[in-house]
């Protein structure tokens, strides 16, 4: 077994992912695969942030939010994936209470639509 077969740990004090080599080789896509590290790092930082930023600071977590979503549509790129919000993993983030990709009306960093706040702007705009 090469080098270039084995699985790739991202170790952060967030969460442990595994990089699959076999998706790197059929993506054709190890030229990017610092990128692909260093975008995981950047979101695995966002939701560090999220998971320690106060429940009553919601402003600050939505944009938080937001940022992690720009860096799943970035991984998404660097993948080489067409950009899909419907892949991404949202309503794992600190604080959401929205259930498996269901949009939770008092989930306060996805719900309040009735406060002005849009879903949809934070996950279908380019
Ligand atoms: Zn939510």
């Amino acid at each position: 077994m090469n080098n270039s077969k084995k699985d790739l740990w991202i170790r952060h004090e967030y969460e442990k992912i595994k990089l699959s080599s076999d998706l790197f080789d059929k993506m054709d896509c190890w030229d990017n695969l610092e990128l692909i590290k260093s975008l995981h790092y950047s979101r695995l930082d966002i939701l560090l942030k999220m998971e320690a930023t106060l429940h009553f600071h919601p402003a600050t977590l939505r944009k938080l939010a937001k940022e992690a979503t720009e860096m799943e549509y970035k991984l998404q790129e660097a993948w080489g994936f067409p950009r899909d919000s419907s892949k991404h993993y949202w309503s794992d983030s600190p604080h959401c209470n929205c259930f498996y990709k269901t949009v939770s009306d008092n989930c306060i960093i996805h719900g309040f639509v009735d406060k002005g706040y849009l879903f949809i702007d934070m996950h279908e705009s380019v």
